[in-house]
């Protein structure tokens, strides 16, 4: 808990939490950005080029291999600032998460307004007739996913490097950051566009960045924690940050 955030949240009615890599990391969730080293080890390609639609097309096997090896997190828990974040909307002071991530952890937390902007490893869809297959499915199958129905390809419901954002996923975050009056923005270091150009329609009065690196956003920001972000937003008393 930091004073200075719970004051703002406090007197805040509108908030909008814009999230990254780090919120997942604190629940055992890597971010396949910052331990690019350790894939070279088992893979010929860096991950970006894994993780494209073209690479999806062209090596299925290769991405089916990384993808349930390093993109499927089994067992993962909501973490504290997950768990704050239910709580702020269930309060009704939160009104959107806005996420990066592809864990489902917010919704496990209890969120219930949250844009995936990534997509979701939890959702599958075959790619001929559309039918849905959860990430057991994945997981458990060899080689390339096969639709149990008519044989196509099962592709995660994840926007590859190359793939558009969906428009509606899009158009519902952008009107929430619009309507905000507190941003927070968390475990991110805001480098993903265009997911992180979001951040250009708030127009409301605080904007808090809670990020252990700077960020883009930092100059703009009210109030910049660089602390681990499910220490920031547990209610517990944190006396260092006092
Ligand atoms: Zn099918």
């Amino acid at each position: 808990m930091v004073k200075a955030l719970e004051d703002i949240i406090a007197a805040s009615s509108s908030i909008v939490f814009f999230g990254g890599a780090g919120v997942s990391t604190e629940s055992g969730i890597p971010d396949f950005r910052s331990v690019d080293g350790l894939y070279h080890q088992k893979y010929d390609y860096p991950p970006e080029t894994i993780l494209s639609h073209t690479f999806w097309e062209q090596n299925p096997h290769e991405f089916y291999r990384f993808y349930r090896d390093k993109m499927i997190v089994r067992g993962a828990k909501p973490n504290a600032a997950h768990l704050r974040l239910a709580r702020l909307e269930q309060q009704g002071k939160l009104k959107a998460v806005v996420t990066q991530n592809i864990d489902g952890l917010h919704q496990a937390a209890g969120s219930k307004t949250v844009y995936e902007l990534h997509g979701s490893t939890l959702r599958n869809y075959c790619v001929d007739c559309g039918k849905f297959y959860d990430v057991d499915f994945v997981a458990n199958s060899t080689g390339v996913p096969r639709c149990t129905v008519c044989g196509g390809i099962v592709k995660p419901d994840v926007v590859l490097y190359e793939e558009c954002l969906d428009e509606a996923t899009m158009a519902g975050a952008i009107a929430a950051i619009r309507k905000a009056d507190t941003l927070i923005i968390g475990g991110t270091s805001l480098v993903v566009y265009p997911a992180a150009g979001l951040i250009h329609y708030f127009r409301g009065r605080h904007l808090v960045v809670i990020n252990m690196q700077p960020t883009a956003a930092d100059k703009a920001a009210d109030l910049c924690i660089a602390k681990p972000i499910g220490q920031v937003l547990s209610e517990k008393i944190d006396l260092d940050a006092q």
